[in-house]
């Protein structure tokens, strides 16, 4: 049995599959990974840990009550890190009743369990305990040419997605003031890096130009967004969880702001670099201007001087080189990306191959 884990909800998704290898490659602790493997749940991004000695996987869902429960006795956590969400804007717009479920109901569950966990360990001996909260800068809205999102920035979410984020943050927050749970809730800006599910803005462009098919650019590509390294974030995360103090907020952020369309043109560039075999180049000629998502937020940038100051983090990547790692990493692994793509990685393992 594994002492004292850390439980991390949604270690199969982008960021929690990076938390997972970052907790066992650079630290001793032991890791539960519980996750409901929706189509954003990747085993095959963990693969090579399956049979590390201080990993655990649990296939379950943060909205069942019991299994929570079960969860919290069975393995005893020295802290839980909530990843596990629904994370896909465009998705929240057609259809936010699984945002609902997930990110408030499931957040709300978890929360209860934690909090009836932590109350007996707190009569038993005065352990540690941590209920980290992963959420996004989305929460705050939406900033005109200027500004930058701060802990104290007013929350105004604007979509489906960024709302039920935004719920679930001032749920842990109340867990905390009311019954004093030690919680940490992080706000982190657009994460990219490896392993991210090709629905979104970096993973999508970089194969759909491996492809040599259309690069579609919301509206005039000018929306603005602060890019960090996944990588970085998860550094950052390890050191709230170890180093924060409990009921505070943290943001995240990498000082990258980029419109979409420099983006996609900088991805064009590693392409036509590294991609020497296609048959495509220039990709900027891929580019196409597609119709703007509903109430697509204008720019987002983080202050993220509270954790600089009072915590030491700093990112390491700039954009150019977290970006020349990141296409890189998609060109030499194209097993991944076909699986995902053709939908493979998620039949097989529901057992209903050929499906759609
Ligand atoms: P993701 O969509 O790649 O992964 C989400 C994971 O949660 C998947 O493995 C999925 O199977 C799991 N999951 C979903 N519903 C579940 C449920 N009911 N029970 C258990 N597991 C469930 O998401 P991501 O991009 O890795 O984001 C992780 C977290 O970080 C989210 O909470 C997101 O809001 C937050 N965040 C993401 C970004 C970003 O740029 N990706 C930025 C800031 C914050």
């Amino acid at each position: 049995m594994i002492q004292q884990p850390l439980l991390i909800t949604g270690g199969a998704g982008f960021i929690g599959s990076a938390v997972v290898r970052h907790f066992l490659a650079a630290t001793d602790r032991g890791v539960i990974n519980v996750d409901k493997l929706t189509y954003a749940g990747n085993p095959e991004s963990l693969e090579d840990l399956a049979s590390h000695p201080r990993y655990e996987f649990v296939h379950a869902d943060i909205c069942q009550r019991e299994s929570m429960a079960q969860i919290f006795a069975r393995y005893q956590p020295e802290a839980v890190l909530h990843l596990a969400a629904e994370s896909h804007v465009d998705r929240s717009i057609d259809s936010p009743a699984a945002f609902i479920d997930t990110n408030v109901t499931g957040t709300y569950i978890l929360l209860e369990a934690a909090l009836e966990y932590w109350r007996k360990l707190a009569k038993s001996a005065q352990a540690r305990f941590r209920f980290h909260h992963v959420s996004t800068d989305e929460v705050f809205g939406s900033l005109g040419a200027t500004g930058l999102f701060r802990e104290d920035s007013p929350y105004q979410p604007n979509s489906p997605y960024a709302a039920s984020k935004a719920a679930s943050d001032h749920l842990v927050r109340a867990w905390h003031h009311t019954y004093g749970l030690p919680v940490l809730i992080t706000n982190c800006s657009n994460n990219y890096g490896p392993r991210q599910f090709p629905e979104k803005l970096i993973p999508l462009m970089v194969l759909n130009g491996i492809e040599g098919k259309s690069l579609p650019v919301y509206g005039a590509g000018d929306n603005v967004r602060d890019w960090l390294y996944v990588e970085d974030h998860v550094r950052a995360l390890e050191i709230v969880l170890d180093k924060g103090r409990p009921g505070e907020t943290y943001n995240i952020g990498g000082h990258n702001e980029k419109t979409n369309v420099e983006v996609v043109e900088l991805i064009c560039q590693l392409l036509d670099e590294l991609f020497s075999q296609s048959s495509h180049r220039p990709h900027r000629s891929l580019i196409t201007f597609v119709a703007d998502r509903p109430g697509h937020d204008r720019r987002y940038a983080i202050d993220a001087g509270k954790i600089a100051r009072e915590l030491g983090w700093r990112p390491r990547e700039t954009f150019e080189t977290g970006l020349r790692k990141t296409v890189q990493w998609y060109l030499d692994n194209q097993n991944w990306c076909r699986r995902v793509q053709d939908g493979s990685y998620c039949r097989e393992r529901l057992g209903t191959k050929g499906q759609a």
